[in-house]
């Protein structure tokens, strides 16, 4: 009896675990999956915290109550505006619930390092392409040029990371104290040798030269480029000007070898070579869409269909990567360079920055350049890739990209649509997008060069 009893107890128990298991296994299929937050506790900095995810077949889905957009394919995007300290969120659906904790730091407030005064000293630049910047802060928009190895500069002031460059009277510049070691000698002071100029039917190349390796500035308004090399080692209004005027279309070069500047300005010929660049790839996946797809994978289709196009146009094409391999920011740079490239295009998609924004403003295309002979093109692409895609026009911009930086070709990025926006995710999910969204760059290229 007793042991009967405890069969039958034993296969109740059974049977009830069964069904749990069932009931856990329909509501995990049906449940949704969220892509970001990573975690269920997070510390964050930021004032929002973002979820992103799929929602299965009928799935309603409410974020602390408040009901969410779901679009067609079951993609959403939310923020939550984050207070100091604990925030409890509560992601529900008629399926699953889940509880996320994000705790908020306290607002810190960075102290600016002062800036001090240094007894002039000669300092050697130790690379090549080194940065030499208009304020001390070692990102955005103010590269002021791209000193050689070996430069000599005068340096009498510091603050935080940087040391100030004395360029001439009230002009100077920043430089990272690590890209400069001590000079041998104090007794430096180069002298002019000469300068030319020289111009052919598609190019003009600029000499100036002195004794020694001096600093350099580029600076450009609309009908020139302005060199500027700098002597303060001879006087403080020791400054030799280099203008060059620009044509349409234009990409330039700028070298230095023993005291000698040679600056080339090339018009665009008619027979251009495009590398076209997908962006990330093998272990860095980009930004990761609502639906859990990675970025990388996107890029490469439209890079891949971009050159099929380009090249039944006759254009000459050169691939960054045609697999999933990683390869880094200036190999790319390097293959574009080695293969003369003269439009390099970066394809991308964009997602939402850790900052203090409403996820769901943030769609469509938007394309970047750094350099202003860039920007015509930029327009150009950013126009056709809205009109054959149909995303939403996020605007042209000016951005710090190291594949977009170098001024021998006409460089772009393209942020093709957001990969956190459900609206734009229902896009780049489609069929057509890849095919799409190439058609839209290869018209905006033929466009820019005139066909
Ligand atoms: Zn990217």
């Amino acid at each position: 009896m007793n042991r009967d009893g405890g069969t039958i107890k034993f296969m109740r128990e059974i049977l009830v675990l069964f069904f749990t298991f069932l009931l856990t296994g329909i509501s995990q299929v049906f449940a949704y999956d969220l892509v970001l937050p990573r975690e269920k506790k997070s510390i964050v900095n930021t004032n929002y915290a973002f979820f992103v995810g799929k929602a299965k077949n009928t799935e309603v889905i409410t974020i602390n109550d408040e009901k969410i957009y779901v679009a067609t394919n079951g993609a959403f995007a939310h923020s939550v505006k984050l207070k100091e300290g604990e925030n409890r969120i509560v992601v529900k659906s008629n399926f699953n619930t889940q509880i996320y904790k994000v705790y908020k730091n306290a607002s810190v407030t960075v102290v600016k390092p002062e800036f001090e005064e240094l007894e002039p000293k000669n300092y050697v630049v130790k690379k090549d392409n080194t940065p030499l910047r208009s304020t001390p802060i070692d990102y955005g928009m103010n590269r002021i040029s791209h000193l050689f190895k070996d430069t000599v500069l005068i340096l009498d002031g510091q603050q935080g990371e940087f040391y100030r460059v004395k360029l001439a009277k009230g002009k100077y510049g920043w430089i990272m104290k690590t890209a400069v070691e001590e000079a041998d000698c104090d007794t430096f002071r180069p002298e002019f040798v000469g300068m030319n100029s020289e111009t052919f039917k598609n190019a003009s190349i600029h000499t100036i030269e002195f004794t020694g390796n001096l600093p350099y500035t580029t600076e450009e308004n609309d009908r020139e480029i302005i060199f500027k090399i700098y002597n303060p080692f001879v006087s403080d209004n020791s400054v030799y000007t280099v203008n060059i005027k620009k044509p349409e279309k234009y990409f330039y070069t700028t070298d230095l070898c023993r005291g000698k500047y040679t600056f080339k300005l090339n018009h665009l010929p008619e027979n251009i070579t495009v590398t076209v660049d997908a962006g990330h790839g093998g272990s860095e996946k980009g930004a990761v869409g609502c639906l859990g797809d990675k970025e990388k994978d996107i890029n490469l289709q439209i890079a891949v269909e971009l050159k099929e196009i380009l090249t039944s146009l006759g254009i000459n094409v050169v691939m960054t990567r045609e697999c999933d391999a990683n390869v880094s920011l200036e190999d790319r740079v390097k293959t574009a360079r080695d293969n003369c490239t003269n439009i390099f295009v970066s394809v991308h998609l964009n997602s939402i920055p850790d900052i203090k924004m409403d996820i769901h403003k943030n769609r469509g295309t938007s394309v970047y350049y750094y350099n202003p002979n860039s920007k015509q093109l930029a327009k150009s692409v950013l126009e056709s890739v809205n009109s054959t895609v149909g995303t939403r026009n996020d605007g042209v911009r000016t951005a710090s990209f190291a594949v977009i930086r170098p001024t021998d070709y006409v460089g772009i990025l393209v942020e093709t649509a957001y990969m956190t926006n459900p609206l734009d995710s229902v896009m780049y999910k489609s069929d057509s997008f890849a095919k799409n969204a190439a058609q839209g760059i290869a018209d905006g290229i033929l466009k820019y060069i005139g066909n």
